[in-house]
């Protein structure tokens, strides 16, 4: 059956059967009330009609918004997923409900694709916080020490380095590095460069040389706090994301990347548990595991919550110039070579 134009509105009934469908999906569960969820469903509704007639694919991190990650993305994930989920995406476009640097990656590995970043403007203070130049010094500096980078880093910073990684990977990866290598830069990310320091066992500046970037979310939870809600909420278990400072990782039960504390959420039976990280991962997990409590704690992520569904919408509609990614050829071919290293590292269990 030929689907209708896509700008023409639901009509009551599909409204009806559309708000429906958000609320089972979980936002009736979030505490979306019926307004809200009718609000969304005119949205939804069109940005899957159009999503579907123009072969597009929505990937969404799991920082966005509950109504994007459950009312119209079809991939789902952190950035390690996303990343692999995109390429192999059998799809004409990707509308990525995420921050630019994801998006430029995802342009790096779809490079026949058209990708389109909802909201242009969103950035990260990690991949702001270092620049190609600055990786180019680190390795005048420190001569024959590889340099391996979060992949919260610009397309031009990846193409100066040698591997890529992400919070779910960097351990492994890292000691593969060790393995062979006396000297390893990682780069931008200090508190998560802190952490894997400790991790591995590696002496901060001499072994393992950091840059000095934070992430402006999870660089300002408070570590004493976790005192204070163990006491409040007997048995509770912490998970935190790498990226939280050593201060904090010390103290609490779990430390890893979002997909890493969703697992480990999965597999241990509490009474209730805290997600130290962005607001995003929390919704998520009450509406994956709603028979466990979860505890609030958490800040929102200003880039990610600048993605919403108008814009989703007007990306598919009627793209802007600023939405539109583009990665210049020679950076894209530079970058792709340590992102391809990251995933032949990352997915090689012989030698993990
Ligand atoms: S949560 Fe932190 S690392 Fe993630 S996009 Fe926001 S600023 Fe960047």
């Amino acid at each position: 059956m030929a689907l209708k134009p896509a700008a023409v509105a639901p009509t009551s009934s599909e409204l009806e059967i559309e708000a429906a469908r958000l609320a089972d999906k979980g936002l009736a569960g979030l505490g979306y009330r019926d307004e809200e969820l009718e609000r969304a469903a005119r949205l939804t509704w069109r940005i899957n009609r159009l999503k579907k007639e123009q072969r597009a694919v929505i990937p969404a991190h799991v920082y966005q918004r509950p109504e994007i990650l459950l009312g119209v993305a079809d991939l789902v994930g952190d950035s390690y997923r996303l990343a692999k989920l995109c390429a192999d995406a059998d799809a004409k476009s990707i509308i990525f409900c995420g921050v630019r640097f994801m998006a430029e990656t995802a342009k790096i590995l779809s490079p026949d694709k058209e990708v389109l970043l909802p909201a242009p403007e969103a950035g990260c203070s990690l991949s702001e916080s270092i620049s190609a130049a600055d990786v180019r010094a680190l390795k005048k500096k420190h001569p024959g020490a590889p340099v391996a980078v979060y992949i919260n880093t610009t397309a031009a910073v990846k193409a100066e380095c040698d591997v890529v990684v992400t919070s779910a990977n960097a351990p492994k990866i890292l000691r593969k590095l060790f393995a062979e290598h006396e000297q390893v830069i990682f780069a931008p990310d200090a508190m998560m460069g802190k952490n894997l320091a400790k991790e591995l066992g590696k002496k901060l500046g001499e072994e393992l040389i950091i840059w000095e970037g934070t992430c402006i979310v999870h660089n300002n939870f408070d570590a004493t706090s976790v005192e204070f809600y163990r006491k409040m909420y007997p048995g509770v278990k912490i998970l935190a994301h790498f990226e939280c400072t050593p201060a904090l990782t010390s103290v609490v039960d779990y430390i890893g990347g979002t997909g890493d504390m969703m697992k480990w959420v999965a597999d241990h039976k509490s009474s209730s548990y805290m997600l130290i990280t962005e607001c995003g991962l929390g919704d998520l997990a009450r509406t994956k595991f709603p028979d466990k409590v979860f505890v609030p704690m958490c800040r929102l992520c200003p880039h990610m919550k600048s993605v919403t569904l108008e814009r989703v919408l007007s990306a598919l509609e009627s793209p802007s110039a600023a939405q539109r990614i583009d990665v210049p050829a020679a950076v894209a071919a530079r970058a792709l070579r340590p992102i391809q290293r990251m995933f032949e590292l990352s997915e090689d269990k012989a030698s993990s």
